[in-house]
């Protein structure tokens, strides 16, 4: 429903701040750095309402912002040059020295470097709790508390974040709830409809899905996105209008791309976990999955609640370099998202600064991979994934 609405924005031919196109099949790229204009009229007219300048304002990024909205049932979007220069963007804009966020310790690494150790240079308190256990949050709430922020699905765990009691705590407090939705996109869940005040999403996974460019959004209420839209204006964190147009060409096919790739992943999921050689299988849709009541609860069905999984195989490096070798399908990158089925080994990789002991109390061990599923056919990758387990029968 949302995503006929978004695409409608598309090929309406739609008028752009007073700018009529002539319907064009494919949404025309501006890739001019400001506009002109014939007279002080219109150069005051301009600066009212219509485009300057390109880190103020271009069609390319106000379209792509507007079909966002519509994914995700917000009010308004800002579309940034990363998903990082979104979050810290929004977190400049919206946390002042001597406030208080409460964030889920199971966070990106470096959205955890940002609230962690960029936010206390500016005199703001970061407290890491374990959002599983709900009560931890509300135990750490403080009078100055002004966000709670999680991602839906954490990696490499894939543990659950409940929005709506985080929503009820933080709305109890007038505090903001921030939810990060990259592991999971608007065609999964849209957590401002589960009462989240503002939503990112780093644009470069699964919204373009084709791993060739980098955009972030942010959606809120126009309250919220007016106070973060001077503050991009002055960090310089804006899209790019080249990487909007990707963006645009790329989100026409993800209701397509993540209904195939989340049910992909829900089959993939129950093969693995049938597998001898796999201890353990982390995906919302299985019913051994620990939040498996919560996740039936916030997403529509076991086919639509994510394309991220991780797994545990036997800790032999050798054995593991082999069946990666083997593996025709799945291949190893650093990123996720795409239309092909990708491998990350956080061991080795967002986790490699921290000790094996905490790893290990999260669950992370050097046996773990975390899948992000493509658009293959699911027997073809089923297949490929049984025949190079086989590597750990011999
Ligand atoms: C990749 C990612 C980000 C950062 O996005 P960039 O576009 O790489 O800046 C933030 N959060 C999550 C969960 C991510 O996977």
């Amino acid at each position: 429903m949302e995503f006929s609405k978004a695409s409608e924005i598309l090929y309406k031919g739609r008028v752009v701040k007073g700018m009529d196109f002539n319907k064009p099949e494919a949404f025309p790229l501006f890739a001019n750095t400001s506009f002109t204009m014939k007279s002080l009229d219109e150069v005051k007219e301009a600066y009212k309402s219509k485009y300057t300048y390109v880190r103020t304002g271009n069609p390319n990024r106000d379209s792509l912002a507007e079909i966002v909205s519509s994914l995700e049932c917000g009010e308004d979007t800002l579309i940034f040059s990363s998903g990082m220069g979104a979050i810290t963007t929004t977190m400049l804009a919206l946390v002042k020295p001597g406030d208080h966020i409460i964030c889920n310790r199971n966070i990106y690494g470096e959205t955890f470097d940002v609230m962690v150790k960029l936010l206390s240079t500016f005199g703001v308190e970061t407290i890491l709790v374990d959002f599983d256990d709900i009560e931890n949050v509300r135990k750490a709430i403080q009078p100055n508390t002004k966000m709670i922020y999680s991602e839906v699905l954490a990696n490499p765990t894939i543990n659950v974040a409940d929005i709506p009691t985080l929503a009820k705590i933080a709305h109890d407090h007038d505090a903001l709830l921030m939810i990060d939705n990259t592991f999971t996109s608007p065609i999964a869940i849209q957590p401002i409809s589960f009462g989240a005040d503002i939503v990112i999403n780093s644009m470069t996974k699964f919204m373009n899905g084709h791993s060739d460019a980098i955009t972030g959004s942010i959606t809120a209420s126009s309250e919220i996105i007016e106070t973060i839209r001077p503050i991009r204006m002055l960090c310089g964190t804006p899209g790019d209008p080249h990487a909007s147009w990707m963006m645009i060409r790329g989100i026409q096919t993800i209701d397509l791309r993540l209904k195939k790739q989340m049910a992909n992943a829900a089959k993939l999921a129950k093969a693995l976990e049938d597998n001898q050689y796999v201890s353990k299988v982390n995906h919302p849709s299985l019913e051994s999955f620990p939040q498996h009541e919560l996740a039936t609860k916030l997403f529509k069905s076991k086919d639509t609640m994510s394309g991220i999984m991780s797994f545990i195989i036997p800790e032999d490096e050798k054995k593991i370099n082999a069946f990666m070798q083997k593996l025709h399908f799945a291949h190893y990158a650093t990123t996720l998202g795409g239309l092909r089925t990708t491998l990350n080994h956080p061991v080795t990789s967002s986790h490699s600064h921290m000790p094996d002991e905490d790893r290990r109390k999260m669950g992370i061990t050097p046996g773990m991979f975390r899948l992000s599923v493509g658009i293959e056919d699911v027997d073809d990758l089923i297949t490929d994934f049984m025949q190079a387990l086989q590597v750990f029968g011999n």
